[in-house]
């Protein structure tokens, strides 16, 4: 069975004392959790802070970008490596606001995964359709466009370190939230693509998270669904007591 995972993208939000400060919280707020994979995600100068305090407790840390190249003069960009050093074991990458306003594309995707998989990196891979899309009944082919293009050329074998969310981009931060059965239907989907593009273990066993406008109040019913393994979550993971929240539902399932 797929364990669930809560993870949070805190974007450009907190600073290193924030950080710290709700690491320290977090800590002893989620000493009972036993199940649930538990990640955070800072900005880059708030990693370290954040890991001292969490280094030995179950709190994961991820960075929300890297770069494809290993190294070299690309000012102002942080490597794969770098980022495992600094105590990550995940990496967001292709998040719509990335895709948005920095110009990533599936290419990019593509190549920033296979440089996270030289490192010990597992890569959370975002995909979904803006609303334009949804209403022009593309919304299947643009997901299918996207993973694709982005795991192209990426093995069985390293498919098990990945981790896939599904984010509508029409559902993020605007508190409007796909329906359960919307975001099951685009999980399933997703599932039978693994399946065809890899093969069947792969499609039972890649954690598929679904993001957009969750929150404690609509938290268990898509943590219901069948193919929904998880949440990454933006505004809701900012306050450690509404994270905690969606990590104690995660952790009843
Ligand atoms: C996100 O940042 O990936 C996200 C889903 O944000 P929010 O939960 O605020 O919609």
């Amino acid at each position: 069975m797929r364990k669930k995972i809560i993870a949070g993208n805190w974007k450009m939000n907190k600073t290193g004392t924030e950080a710290a400060s709700f690491a320290r919280d977090l800590k002893i707020k989620t000493i009972s959790i036993n199940k649930t994979e538990i990640i955070i995600c800072p900005p880059y100068i708030a990693i370290a802070p954040a890991y001292e305090i969490l280094k030995e407790s179950r709190v994961k840390i991820g960075a929300q970008n890297v770069h494809w190249e290993p190294s070299g003069a690309f000012t102002g960009e942080i490597s794969a490596e770098m980022i495992e050093q600094s105590g990550c074991k995940y990496v967001i990458i292709g998040h719509s606001e990335r895709r948005q306003y920095f110009g990533e594309t599936d290419q990019s995707v593509n190549n920033k995964i296979k440089q996270s998989l030289t490192t010990s990196l597992y890569p959370i891979v975002c995909i979904g359709e803006t609303l334009q899309q949804r209403e022009a009944g593309k919304m299947k082919d643009i997901v299918k466009t996207q993973i694709t293009a982005g795991l192209s050329g990426i093995s069985v074998e390293q498919m098990k370190r990945l981790v896939l969310a599904y984010e509508p981009v029409w559902a993020i931060g605007t508190g409007v939230t796909a329906t359960p059965s919307q975001a099951e239907e685009v999980h399933h989907f997703i599932r039978e693509l693994l399946a065809e593009l890899f093969n069947s273990t792969i499609a039972d066993s890649t954690p598929i998270l679904y993001g957009g406008s969750v929150k404690p109040d609509n938290v268990k019913e898509l943590l219901s669904q069948n193919n929904i393994d998880g949440g990454l979550i933006g505004g809701a993971s900012l306050k450690v007591d509404s994270f905690v929240e969606l990590i104690k539902t995660a952790e009843q399932f």
